[in-house]
């Protein structure tokens, strides 16, 4: 599973577990198998149990997960805490730079997450240079934009080893823009303004969380925006979706939505 998928799991075995009083752990019932390693994003998370947990289904739906397809879905939300350690890891690396907008350019290494891409980070950046810019920025290996971008100029890179340090990142962000995935679950699980570049491929109407500012397209592989219907691999429109989002766009959104709270009072 991607983060998103165990940031969707971990909140919905925190409602089990408030439900129950029983600490809970990953379990598949397809292939009767708990899922056995912590994973960084479930970490301090004192509802879960990987030895003695009651095992939580991973696959609810018809061996899929919870949005699978065309099935609507919100995402449940649950409490984060960050450890003493990653609160050092703000401090000491990010707290220097006051407020920030935090861009997300990075997406997984993999074909599955192709759909979701975008390429035109570098001139969002380039609109935006009257704000403070940050990227948390993963181990190369794991994850990287396609085409293999990795560098951009005036992102100011603060180098990440986890995505726990990633997400202390968003915690303190005035806002956040990124494409669906890891980063925008953990906007939305802790109530960050964040504006999410979704194109057809992921639809709000299935990972979406309220508040958001969700930039969609309604594409002939997703008529009814609930997302793309082709199962797997690369799809056209997709990718035509995501290229139709323009930088100006997405720069408009950041003005409008920078410090909205504060504007409103
Ligand atoms: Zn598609």
């Amino acid at each position: 599973m991607g983060i998103g998928d165990d940031m969707m799991w971990r909140a919905e075995a925190y409602h089990e577990y408030k439900r129950t009083g029983k600490k809970q752990r990953p379990y598949r019932k397809e292939s009767n198998q708990y899922g056995s390693f912590l994973k960084d994003v479930w970490k301090n998370t004192p509802w879960l149990d990987f030895d003695n947990g009651v095992g939580f289904e991973t696959h609810p739906k018809n061996n899929k997960r919870w949005y699978h397809n065309k099935t609507p879905y919100t995402p449940k939300i649950a409490p984060y805490d960050f450890t003493d350690m990653e609160e050092m890891f703000y401090k000491l690396n990010v707290q220097k730079y006051g407020d920030y907008v935090l861009i997300n350019p990075d997406a997984k290494k993999s074909i599955f997450a192709d759909n979701k891409k975008y390429f035109k980070w570098q001139e969002v950046v380039d609109l935006l240079q009257d704000y403070t810019l940050l990227r948390a920025k993963p181990n190369d290996a794991f994850i990287r934009n396609t085409n293999g971008q990795v560098n951009f100029t005036n992102l100011t890179n603060i180098p990440t080893n986890n995505v726990r340090e990633a997400m202390i990142m968003v915690k303190y962000a005035k806002l956040v823009v990124t494409t669906e995935g890891g980063l925008h679950h953990a906007a939305g699980q802790m109530g960050v303004p964040c504006i999410v570049l979704y194109g057809s491929h992921q639809s709000p109407l299935r990972t979406g969380y309220e508040g958001q500012i969700n930039i969609t397209r309604k594409t002939h592989c997703n008529t009814d925006g609930l997302g793309c219907y082709v199962p797997k691999g690369a799809c056209q429109y997709c990718e035509q979706a995501m290229e139709s989002i323009e930088p100006g766009e997405i720069a408009q959104l950041v003005r409008e939505n920078y410090d909205k709270d504060k504007t409103m009072v």
